[in-house]
């Protein structure tokens, strides 16, 4: 978790610390939505003791037609999935983070060999995004082995995109219930898996928040995108530090 730790000062942000587990530990999974500079989904599997990450511009997508870029990130502690509340303006990944979904997820075969050689099948627990899935990594052109793709299998939980967008359809946290407004509105309190908001987290260290509410609303991005679009976001997310 080196390279977590050395991006975050943990005086400042309300981001658990936490450290590498026992690789024998679980199998949970969670799936932060990010109002960062750019909104995106973060998709975490424990595995190894850490949450292994990539980051989601578009979300997760019920369609199995849809290939969806997802950018490995650094890996996070597996505390991070309970994580909900507003990393301070100027700081590593500033904005509101919301625990979309969470769960456990179950190989197909091996997983940190899976892992190793950049394909991992598995299968989601739970309404949102029941069913198996794939993680591929893709051969970039320019060698960039961060980018993978997130596919749906074709089982009974797929659904056509142009049917249904179960980020459009679903978009509130399944820990507390509230959206990204509300979040960010309570952003003094650091909701953790228990439910219960805990006040030992200090506000922004008085930096004053810009508004969002707008920001969200023109940033979600839009399902069917195009290859261009997506190479663009692709772009895009390579150039923020704090993806
Ligand atoms: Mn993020």
């Amino acid at each position: 978790l080196s390279e977590y730790h050395r991006k975050r000062d943990f005086q400042r942000t309300p981001e658990p610390r936490g450290q590498a587990k026992p690789k024998t530990s679980g199998r949970s999974f969670v799936v932060q939505k990010h109002a960062a500079r750019q909104l995106h989904y973060d998709f975490r599997l424990e595995l190894g003791g850490v949450l292994k990450s990539w980051a989601v511009p578009k979300g997760p997508s019920l369609d199995p037609r849809d290939r969806v870029l997802a950018v490995h990130v650094e890996d996070h502690p597996v505390e991070y999935g309970t994580f909900e509340g507003t990393i301070p303006e100027g700081e590593y990944g500033g904005g509101t983070v919301m625990v979309w979904k969470c769960g456990t997820w179950e190989p197909e075969s091996d997983p940190e060999r899976d892992y190793a050689r950049g394909k991992l099948r598995f299968s989601l627990h739970g309404e949102k995004l029941a069913g198996t899935w794939t993680l591929v990594r893709s051969q970039g052109r320019n060698g960039d082995d961060r980018n993978w793709l997130l596919i749906k299998g074709r089982d009974e939980f797929a659904r056509p995109a142009s049917k249904y967008k179960v980020t459009v359809e679903q978009p509130h946290s399944v820990l507390s219930g509230r959206s990204l407004d509300e979040i960010a509105a309570a952003s003094d309190r650091v909701w953790t898996s228990g439910g219960e908001p805990s006040n030992n987290v200090s506000s922004n260290n008085g930096v004053k928040r810009e508004k969002r509410t707008t920001k969200h609303q023109t940033l979600v991005p839009r399902s069917g995108m195009k290859r261009a679009t997506q190479r663009q976001w692709r772009s895009e997310l390579a150039a923020l530090p704090d993806a």
